[in-house]
């Protein structure tokens, strides 16, 4: 069975032709498919029967099954435990930041870098995530906000999702090809049209990734999971870093930022007594200054397999303000859906 979500536009008219339609099919099956959330091919009523028939017979249009939903007391954060065909789980977040959707997608059931202080590192890896599976979870969201949004707003407009954050289970740069061709999809204008800066793609530091995607020169934001400025402290809370060391790592961001003239997000974040001090901040700054960078202070989330405790305000203020004096763009990401377990992996493992 073909999943329709893996194929771009052109693939989609490509796949029509073989199968004896006319390509102009394709962009009603791509409203079908992104902007309406249709699942089941009976309902593409515009499209000629024959091929609603095809579709049914050779493909399948729902990749992943609804096994548990989490709704964070303020509404803002809903968390989506999704089943895959062959019986893995994976996260999907859906989450309202300043008027606008995001949506944090997985790229791989489980993880195999094991960073320290993250529920999914903490239970292994099982498999990449296909190219379907990826675009799937973004319709699902699409899916779910338009069906909410019809409900709750009483004739407000429509709201979809805008914005997209690899940030999920898995380490995206490890399954890049499937990985960079959900990008394609999600971005195309005939289907749910995301903007490619609007997709960030988080990385702990697979440092052939980055450089591929500068040689790429592919349209999406960057984000680096530093969480220590020295090697020795780096490899303990993210054993990748002996495979890709800090020199190595920002060697590679240096040649992102000179070919694509952007900046680059370095996520931090703040453990208790561990990278939380004014001197840590000192250490980062130093380390940052000649890479176009702005640094996401973000709360550490509580796991079971991790002892360590979460900068307390004062030291992220003072963290905060320390980059700030080095004239180090700063942001503190908002704590969401604390009451729902919504860090990467804590609901799978749950
Ligand atoms: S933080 Fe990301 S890269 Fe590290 S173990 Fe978790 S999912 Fe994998």
């Amino acid at each position: 069975m073909l999943d329709l979500y893996r194929l771009s536009a052109a693939q989609l008219a490509a796949w029509l032709i073989e199968h004896g339609f006319a390509p102009v099919h394709a962009a009603r099956l791509m409203r079908y498919l992104y902007r309406d959330g249709v699942a089941d091919a009976a309902e593409m009523t515009d499209l000629p029967p024959r091929l609603r028939a095809t579709i049914q017979r050779d493909t399948h249009l729902s990749p992943l099954k609804l096994m548990r939903q989490t709704v964070s007391a303020d509404g803002l954060t809903r968390k989506f435990l999704l089943g895959l065909h062959d019986g893995e789980t994976i996260e999907t977040v859906l989450m309202r930041y300043e008027g606008r959707w995001t949506a944090c997608l997985s790229s791989q059931a489980g993880c195999p870098l094991g960073c320290v202080f993250c529920a999914t590192g903490q239970a292994g890896f099982r498999r990449n995530l296909t190219t379907g599976e990826i675009v799937a979870q973004a319709v699902f969201v699409n899916r779910t906000l338009s069906k909410q949004t019809r409900v709750d707003t009483r004739g407000q407009r429509r709201e979809s999702l805008r914005n997209i954050v690899m940030m999920g289970m898995g380490e995206p740069l490890l399954n890049y090809d499937a990985v960079v061709a959900a990008m394609d999809v999600v971005c195309d204008r005939a289907g749910l049209a995301i903007g490619g800066k609007q997709i960030t793609l988080s990385t702990v530091g697979v440092v052939p990734g980055i450089r591929r995607l500068a040689d790429e020169r592919q349209p999406c934001s960057l984000a680096v999971s530093l969480h220590a400025a020295n090697q020795t402290d780096r490899a303990r809370l993210v054993p990748a870093a002996r495979i890709w060391p800090l020199d190595e790592l920002l060697d590679a961001c240096r040649y992102y930022t000179t070919q694509l003239g952007r900046r680059i997000l370095f996520e931090w974040t703040l453990i208790a007594g561990q990278n939380d001090s004014v001197d840590h901040a000192r250490e980062l700054a130093s380390l940052l200054q000649d890479i176009p960078a702005q640094v996401n202070v973000i709360p550490l989330n509580l796991t079971s397999g991790f002892d360590g405790e979460p900068g307390s305000h004062a030291a992220r203020e003072q963290f905060s303000a320390t980059l700030h004096e080095y004239g180090l763009p700063v942001s503190i990401r908002q704590r969401r859906g604390l009451d729902i377990t919504a860090g990467c992996g804590q609901l799978a493992n749950a």
